[in-house]
This record gives C-alpha cells, structure tokens and sequence, in this order.
C-alpha cells in the first residue's frame, strides 16, 4: 500500500493513515468502508458508541482483503468501564464486527469522574494477552492519566487518541507520548471541515503545492508523526485525503502551520467530560 506505516510499541505495525466512522449511520457504513477499503486505506477507526462496527465489519467481509492486511481499531464507551463489563462490551464489539480480533483497543474517554480505567485497562490487558487485540491504548486521556495507568498496570498504552489539529496542536500532549513510546493520533484532523479548511495560511500552503487545503492539513499531521484518521462519506474527498503521499511541506509551511495554534477545542475536555458515568 502506499500509505507508510508506523511501529507501535509493542512491535505491531499500523498504517499512519486511516479512516474515521464517526457519525456515519450503520446503514451507511458497509458503503463508506467499502469505498475506503476500495481507495487504499488498510486501518479503519470505529467504536461501540458510534453503532456503526456492524456494517464496518460488513466492508471488511465484503472487500475479500485478508484480514492480516487490516487494522481495525474499536473502542470501549464510557459505561461499560470495570474489568467485568469491559470483557462483556469487547466480546460484544467482536460479535458486531465479525471478528476474532481487532489490531488495536482503545477506553475511549479516562472519565477521571469514574475512576475507573484503571480496573477498565486491566481488563483490556488481559484481552492483549488473549491475543483478541494486538494492541491496546486510549484515547482522550491526559498525561496524568497516563501516569496514574504507568504505576498501576504493566502494558505501556501503544496510541492515545486526542483531539489535534492545526488549531490546538496538543505540543505537551505530543512530547509526552514521545518519551514514552506512545503513537499520538489524531482526531477530527481536520478539524472536522469547520473553517480550518478556509484559513487563508492553510489555503495559501495548498495552492502552493498543488493541493487542497484538507490535504495540506494531513500532510502536516504527518510530517509530526501523528497517525490520522480523515472521515467523509464523499467518495471524492476519501480518495482525495489518501493522495496525501506525492508531495511534503518545507520548513517555512511547518512553521505557518506551528503559528495557526489557538487552543481551540472542538470537544469535550477530557478533565471533565463525564458522560455515562
Ligand atoms: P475530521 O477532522 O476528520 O473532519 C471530517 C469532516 O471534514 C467531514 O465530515 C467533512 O465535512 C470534512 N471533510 C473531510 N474531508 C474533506 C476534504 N477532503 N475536503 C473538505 N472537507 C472535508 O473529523 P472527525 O470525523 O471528527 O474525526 C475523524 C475521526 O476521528 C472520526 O471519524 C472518528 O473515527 C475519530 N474521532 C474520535 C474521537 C474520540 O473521542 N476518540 C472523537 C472524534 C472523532
């Protein structure tokens, strides 16, 4: 494939680009996977809470690809956190995948409120050992959450998927994953086509190249090392987010794009997001 793939911590490969569910409809999943699966991409990101991984899992069965060349990332939802619960919702997301495995299992949010993704993570290190995930992470958690999971489980997570796009870059987030052998990925990389994609710099650097401004966008989430999972259901525009691999920005583009930061959330806090707690 032409999209490169990146070495988790554990050794598992994981392409560095791939495509993101969220907010398509099961019925319209199976069609949108398909047109990824049939545009190149080899990862595909869902979770239980978008009710979408039946018929992701129906592209998978549907597109012949062998499995070992897939890498299907699911995720655990807020209310199914404790060990228990956690084995009933990961053998529950299997079913509707129609898998025996998925390549990577994330908790979807830390819910500090909850404390419990300690218990919750335990569950999922028993799930890697299982071998029914080749890689287990989270997402959406805080370095000091992080932390807390270093002195109190043995698995290092391999990813935390966050929040990250040129308008709130995430450095400290970014560094602290490095130190520690964690892949960042990035969610809604494109800020989820809300105004990012017009922002004169970002529209000037895409001229410049040759290209659009989503692809600009990509390109400097690549360039850092992120792993990026682009969503759109227009076949055009998942086509157009894989043709990311023919051109690199300059120091001069990546110190426009290092400018264009604000801080700005598009979602929850993870310090006191709480929902399903
Ligand atoms: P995104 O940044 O990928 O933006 C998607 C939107 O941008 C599309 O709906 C469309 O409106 C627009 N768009 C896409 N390609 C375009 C193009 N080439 N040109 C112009 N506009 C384009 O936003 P997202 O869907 O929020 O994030 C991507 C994925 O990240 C999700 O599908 C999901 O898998 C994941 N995600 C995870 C979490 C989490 O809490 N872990 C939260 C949000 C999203």
């Amino acid at each position: 494939s032409k999209v490169p793939s990146i070495t988790l911590n554990n050794g598992v490969s994981m392409p560095q680009l791939g495509y993101g569910v969220w907010q398509v409809p099961d019925d319209e999943a199976a069609k949108a996977v398909g047109t990824a699966l049939e545009a190149g991409y080899r990862s595909i990101d869902t979770a239980a809470i978008y009710d979408n991984e039946k018929g992701t899992g129906q592209a998978v069965a549907a597109s012949g690809i062998p499995r070992e060349e897939l890498f299907l990332t699911t995720k655990l939802w807020n209310t199914e956190q404790g060990y228990d619960s956690t084995l009933r919702a990961f053998d529950a997301s299997l079913a509707r995948l129609g898998l025996d495995y998925v390549d990577l299992y994330l908790i979807h949010w830390p819910l500090p409120a909850k404390d419990a993704f300690v218990d919750t993570y335990k569950a999922f290190e028993t799930i890697l050992a299982d071998g029914r995930a080749k890689a287990i992470g989270v997402s959406n958690f805080l370095p000091a959450h992080l932390e807390r999971l270093f002195g109190e489980t043995s698995v290092v997570p391999a990813a935390n998927q966050i929040e990250l796009h040129p308008q709130l870059q995430q450095a400290e987030s970014r560094a602290f994953h490095a130190k520690h052998g964690i892949a960042t990925e990035a969610w809604s990389p494109l800020g989820q086509g809300r105004g990012l994609l017009e922002v004169p710099t970002i529209v000037a650097i895409a001229q410049k190249h040759g290209k659009t401004p989503a692809q600009a966008v990509l390109r400097w989430h690549l360039q850092l090392g992120n792993v990026v999972i682009p969503k759109s259901v227009t076949p055009s525009r998942i086509q157009e987010n894989i043709d990311v691999f023919d051109f690199e920005l300059d120091a001069d583009d990546l110190a426009a794009f290092g400018a264009l930061e604000e801080g700005r959330r598009l979602g929850p806090d993870p310090a006191t997001f709480s929902l399903g707690v």
